[in-house]
């Protein structure tokens, strides 16, 4: 079995890897493990969404390598990066693999684990707190509700470059689920007009957090019949979650306490066009 540690109780010994969650951005957001493990690595393969700061954890020697893809610009494709970590551990490395969020959520990870153990190398997961999470902590609101919404579904609605996104909507359009979309920015207009026509109400709550626990982390708090126009025209360049669901209610009440901006529902007539794109 290659995923124990080794004899001496060294759970990371020379020539293994750890793929570690670096979480949402604020390096206070790290486990205790993946602290430790960052400090001990030889070599890190770092992406883009890592926050700074993180990265100081490592040992002056270790060797950060950026392998960052950011949706449209890849400046690695996950073959290379899959042969780089096995390299990196047959060379004797202690590798560290870190990841923005938690491993196991839209990150690519079953391709990293199975060509480590393809080579036989011993490689393990230290989780981190996903994306959904601190959003929701940005908003100081839970993502589930007793009684109204008893679901959480994390999707992705990243779709290749000329591709459709190939979603199920009947089942997403949910009233009793809350929806938290990743890579979700440039297809909000079809989310939200494909959960419209699948039946889910026009004024239900969306709420946008942008570079969540981040310094510069903003919320923006809108219903979902506005969501297009509110992504397009609120949202910057950092990675955003886009969050639908009656659970996100009564965030829009608090709207000022939590200094995020509420798209105006007047201009809602405005965007009947944009929204059915
Ligand atoms: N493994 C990561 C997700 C990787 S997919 C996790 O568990 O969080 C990348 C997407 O995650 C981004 O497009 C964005 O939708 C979301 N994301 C990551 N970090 C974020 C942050 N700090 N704030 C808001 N969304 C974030």
């Amino acid at each position: 079995m290659t995923r124990s540690p080794d004899a001496r109780g060294n759970d990371f010994p020379l020539g293994s890897v750890w793929l570690v969650g670096a979480g949402p951005g604020d390096p206070e957001l790290l486990t205790r493990k993946a602290e430790r493990l960052i400090g001990d690595a030889t070599v890190v393969f770092y992406d883009a969404l890592v926050g700074p700061g993180i990265l100081d954890m490592a040992r002056r020697s270790a060797r950060l390598v950026h392998v960052g893809k950011r949706s449209g610009r890849h400046s690695k494709d996950q073959a290379t990066i899959d042969k780089l970590i096995v390299a990196a551990a047959l060379e004797g490395e202690k590798v560290v693999r870190l990841k923005g969020g938690d491993p196991s959520i839209f990150g690519r990870a079953t391709e990293e684990l199975d060509a480590c153990r393809a080579a036989g190398v011993a490689v393990r997961i230290c989780p981190g707190v996903t994306a959904a999470s601190a959003a929701a902590a940005s908003l100081g609101a839970s993502l589930t509700l007793r009684g109204l919404a008893r679901k959480l579904t994390f999707v992705t609605a990243h779709a290749r470059a000329g591709e459709a996104l190939d979603l199920d909507f009947a089942r997403l359009a949910d009233p009793e689920a809350t929806l938290a979309v990743y890579m979700g920015k440039a297809a909000a207009g079809p989310v939200s007009a494909q959960l419209m026509a699948h039946g889910l109400a026009a004024d239900t709550p969306v709420a946008l957090v942008e570079s969540a626990s981040l310094p510069d982390e903003r919320v923006f708090l809108t219903r979902l019949d506005l969501l297009a126009l509110s992504a397009k025209t609120a949202l910057g360049d950092g990675p955003a979650l886009l969050l639908i669901g009656e659970a996100l209610r009564t965030t829009r009440e608090r709207s000022s306490e939590l200094g995020g901006h509420v798209v105006p529902d007047l201009i809602r007539d405005d965007v009947a066009g944009l929204t059915s794109r």
